[in-house]
């Protein structure tokens, strides 16, 4: 990346002379990435009136050809190397926005995802901050300007009753309140209120509020629980790395599922404050239920506005409130999704990447970052405790525990001793000769829902595909309706009984007769939870059966709703895909029912065997944390693989080192990093032919030491009306494959209909 010129590189028709050059040129220059991809950061001058307040971090609206653009300083500089320099325009807010540290490791992720600046920035600063747009919300609070006299209360209540009982509410309060909380608690109306004012009686003022997305909920307070040796022994491993933190190695915390990980979490925390630092806790978005908020909130509720939450299905305003209560430093522990890594906390001590191994935790858009491995880079830039916590440890996390590059902590047993559920089974091979046709739930299962149900206790029933039927098959020609844009069949939904693409939402109604061959021969195939759902619900009437998924779930209430439901013993039986699998505690539930264990086995995907394990050892730690045992019906037609019989057995060590030899043999991660390049274009014969342009010129650029497969067409070959292709490569010495990627890439001009992406380290290899 070219680092130079401001507007200097395109104005230089109009040489910069400024009245106050002589001064200027004693006063510094930043370097600043402006709102908008150009891939080159810019050089300005600064005012003198804005010398002393322009730093690292600071926000700020400068010329950049005719327009008028924000930019963020990355750097101040003595001189700068361009000329023809032009001053920056405005200061916006007076503390910057990003410290040194956020900057320093935009930086680092620039390189490291092969991805310009601006990207990395537009990830740092949510966009309601950027824009710089919305602001607190303003409420009118009442308070009494002046206690009236016997007198004029006597005239008062006669004349005017209403307006008498209302300053009687308002003399009450010991503090000014929300005018619409005072007149909704009194019934009353602001004509009224408004008549008060007038008399010199009350006055209002404005004040901003925070909008707090948990401002309806009330937190109990609640203590720190008693912990096992084993939670001691973690929590002491923490407070030594609390101690000296800028020599210790991440901490891989592996505890199985309900051995109290959040419990060291939350002391952790408590001892991060203690210490007078910060910490950010990130879950994924799946598990950032109100649940989880609560438990946070609960525990450190003696200061309200201690704890800050970020997701995505904020409203902007509660983003910026949210965003400003951490900028402030009011608020000194956020728990928040993916991008809460890069939260605006000063003094951070601790940074917790909560269920670690989740791919979710991956961004599939530019910066393609992983949000565990930029808390591992920020804690070092910060010098600050970085602590990953999982019941499955992904395989890099896990091999650089044995590499020694990061320290391992565990929780082997359950608190309060309940017992692992016991793994059964379920072979769909042996059941399909039994019944003919393949039933969705097995006789096993069959009996063991029953048997819940009798005993009123609750189950889970998992399969991670959504609709009723996978595809419309014609039994005449054997064509399946596929989506037009992409290259897989299209889901039939029952509740709105509509085909649909769930890769790009294409939406079609479902044929009377073949549309190829014309026979009215069309059959439904396959299954998702719409179909479990229906089946569950017609063999066990007298249950209730609701369903989880993406479809159940649109209307913003409903997850709560429904786990609420369960959570209260008012559901039987919960159908769901993995938004049921993560982190939900239901001591209730006895059963869990894997429908399909097989789905997630058969992706092309070198990473296919560890979320199957990872997902069946989830899944089943939903069961038994209460007092009853937890038991497992794993369905299968593979009950051999390793993932699935290492997932029986719990037994992560045995399939940690199987699994690590089928990666050695094939050079996958976590031996070497892997790099994922698609190409893709409408036009298929462009996007390949630009591929194997790419390829050509990769192979010139990379050392040998570098792995560069062919081009080939990617396992899904059409996605949203473009082909693609894919270029696989792989090595050791990441940053370097990086940057020779970018130059080779910014060498090598590309017709403009075709797109390239740079996936580093990547989880989505279709
Ligand atoms: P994990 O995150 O490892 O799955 P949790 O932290 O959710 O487990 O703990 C499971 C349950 O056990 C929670 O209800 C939690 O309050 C409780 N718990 C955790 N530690 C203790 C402890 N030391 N004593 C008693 N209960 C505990
Ligand atoms: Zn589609």
């Amino acid at each position: 990346m070219d680092k130079l010129r401001g507007g200097a590189e395109t104005h230089k028709e109009q040489q910069f002379t400024h009245p106050l050059a002589e001064q200027l040129n004693s006063t510094r220059f930043v370097r600043v990435v402006i709102d908008r991809s150009i891939r080159r950061e810019l050089d300005y001058s600064v005012p003198p009136t804005l010398a002393e307040k322009v730093v690292v971090g600071s926000r700020v609206r400068v010329p950049f050809r005719d327009k008028k653009l924000l930019a963020t300083v990355v750097a101040t500089l003595e001189e700068s190397p361009a000329d023809g320099i032009k001053p920056i325009e405005a200061l916006l807010g007076e503390k910057p926005v990003l410290s040194a540290n956020l900057i320093e490791l935009a930086r680092w992720m620039a390189v490291y995802y092969c991805c310009p600046i601006e990207s990395v920035m537009r990830s740092l600063l949510p966009q309601v901050i950027r824009r710089a747009e919305v602001s607190w919300r303003k409420q009118l609070f009442v308070s009494l300007a002046r206690s009236a006299t016997a007198e004029e209360l006597e005239k008062l209540r006669k004349r005017a009753p209403r307006q008498a009982e209302l300053l009687d509410a308002i003399a009450q309060l010991a503090a000014p309140a929300p005018a619409a909380d005072v007149l909704r608690d009194t019934s009353l109306d602001n004509s009224t209120l408004r008549a008060l004012v007038r008399r010199g009686f009350v006055e209002l003022r404005e004040q901003a509020v925070a909008r707090d997305p948990h401002g309806a909920e009330k937190f109990l307070a609640d203590a720190d629980l008693r912990m096992n040796e084993e939670q001691t022994a973690a929590l002491q491993l923490i407070e030594t790395a609390l101690q000296n933190p800028e020599s210790h190695a991440p901490i891989l915390l592996h505890g199985v599922t309900g051995s109290g990980k959040t419990e060291v979490y939350l002391q952790a925390i408590r001892a991060t404050l203690a210490r007078g630092k910060s910490a950010i806790v990130l879950v994924p978005e799946i598990s950032l239920t109100p649940q989880t908020v609560e438990r946070f909130k609960s525990r450190f509720s003696d200061e309200p506005e201690m704890v800050a939450v970020l997701h995505s299905h904020l409203s902007e305003g509660e983003r910026h409130d949210e965003w400003h209560k951490l900028h402030s430093g009011r608020a000194r522990i956020v728990i928040g999704a993916r991008s809460a890594v890069f939260a605006p906390l000063d003094h951070l001590g601790l940074i917790v990447v909560d269920e670690e191994h989740e791919s979710s935790y991956k961004q599939e858009e530019a910066p393609r970052y992983h949000a565990r491995d930029v808390a591992v880079v920020r804690a070092k830039i910060e010098k600050c405790v970085v602590l990953l916590g999982t019941a499955t440890p992904s395989l890099e996390s896990y091999a650089n525990t044995a590499r020694g590059k990061y320290v391992l902590s565990k929780l082997t047993q359950r608190v309060d001793q309940c017992q692992m559920p016991l793994i059964r089974i379920v072979d769909l091979r042996l059941e399909r000769r039994k019944e003919k046709a393949a039933a969705i739930l097995s006789e096993k299962l069959r009996g063991a829902i029953s048997d819940r149900l009798a005993k009123n206790e609750q189950t889970i029933l998992f399969l991670n595909r959504r609709g009723f039927s996978t595809s419309l098959l014609c039994s005449h020609c054997g064509k399946a309706r596929d989506c037009p844009n992409c290259s897989v069949a299209l889901t039939f939904h029952r509740s709105n009984a509509r085909l649909s693409c769930h890769l790009c939402g294409h939406n079609a109604a479902v044929p009377k007769r073949c549309p190829e061959c014309g026979e009215d021969a069309l059959i439904y195939a396959g299954f998702g939870t719409e179909k479990v759902e229906a089946n569950v619900a017609a063999i066990f009437p007298e249950a209730v059966v609701r369903r989880m998924d993406a479809d159940s779930m649109t209307r913003k209430d409903a997850y709560r709703e429904t786990l609420h439901a369960f959570r209260a013993g008012k559901i039987d039986i919960l159908v769901g895909t993995q938004m049921i699998a993560k982190g939900l505690h239901f001591p209730n539930v006895t059963l869990v029912g894997i429908i399909n264990a097989d789905l997630a086995l058969h992706l092309p995907d070198f990473r296919a065997g560890e979320r199957t394990f990872q997902l069946l050892t989830q899944v089943a730690g939903r069961a038994g944390r209460g007092e009853a045992a937890g038991e497992v019906f794993v369905q299968t037609y593979t009950p051999f693989s390793p993932s699935i019989q290492f997932a029986r057995h719990h037994d992560f060590a045995g399939y940690f080192e199987q699994e690590l030899e089928f990666r050695e043999r094939c050079d996958f991660p976590p031996f070497r990093h892997a790099v994922l390049i698609t190409v893709r274009s409408e036009h298929e014969a462009r996007a390949s032919f630009s591929a194997e342009t790419l390829t050509r010129r990769l192979r010139e650029a990379l050392p040998n030491e570098y792995i560069l497969g062919d081009p080939a067409p990617a396992p899904l070959e059409k996605l949203q009306g473009h082909y693609r292709f894919h270029i696989l490569i792989r090595g050791e010495a990441i940053l370097r494959l990086s940057r020779l990627i970018r130059e080779t890439l910014d060498k090598l001009p590309f017709p403009e209909d075709v797109a390239v992406a740079v996936d580093v380290d990547p989880y989505q290899l279709l």
